[in-house]
């Protein structure tokens, strides 16, 4: 079973994809956790390097090889586009935009990929892609911006436990258009 957590940068699944692991792994699963963007740097699984986004062009042929060559019975996959990969249940993360802006400031990125992860939370883009291209029964959305990890981890489990898909809830534009630059 592949496990997609999906949300714009900042929003907390690397955090939240951690502690579920440890969860289920705790639990005697045999499970792995991916985080893409560090297997795609270190495992070279890119088309090339984007310079100016200061991001890699994720090459999904050869990120599919990988994940397929771990071997685990259930994985984890930590990333902005794990939604890509197939998976049979899509986690989608979501946090408010100014929460999103500053985590990103302190993660000192330029204005131009702070602007387009800003805009991308603003505009549901994680959702509506993963909605795109996967069957919507497999969709839990989940708000986390005043949520400890453990509580969201435990929302997470709930769904994978009773497979009630939750979508639709969070909305930001009305607050927040004015960030869109
Ligand atoms: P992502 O992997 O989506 O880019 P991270 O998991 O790296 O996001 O989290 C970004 C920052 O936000 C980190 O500093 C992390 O400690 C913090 N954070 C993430 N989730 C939460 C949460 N539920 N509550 C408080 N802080 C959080
Ligand atoms: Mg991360």
């Amino acid at each position: 079973m592949l496990i997609a957590i999906t949300g714009t940068p900042g929003v907390g699944k690397s955090t939240v994809s951690k502690f579920l692991f440890e969860k289920l792994k705790s639990s005697g699963k045999d499970i792995a956790c991916i985080n893409i963007t560090e297997v795609v740097s270190k495992e070279g699984l890119y088309l090339e390097k984007d310079i100016e986004m200061d991001s890699y062009v994720v090459d999904f042929d050869k990120l599919n090889e990988y994940i397929q060559s771990v071997g685990t019975k259930d994985i984890l996959l930590d990333g902005h586009v794990s939604h890509y990969l197939n998976p049979d249940y899509i986690i989608v993360l979501r946090a408010n935009p100014l929460l999103i802006k500053n985590r990103l400031e302190s993660r000192n990125y330029n204005s131009e990929k702070l602007n387009e992860n800003v805009e991308a939370e603003l505009l549901d883009v994680c959702l509506v892609e993963s909605i795109e291209r996967n069957d919507e029964s497999m969709i839990f959305e989940i708000e986390c911006s005043e949520k400890d990890p453990e509580k969201i981890v435990n929302e997470i489990l709930m769904f994978l436990d009773s497979k009630n898909p939750e979508y639709g809830n969070v909305s930001w534009l009305e607050d927040y258009f004015y960030l869109i630059e």
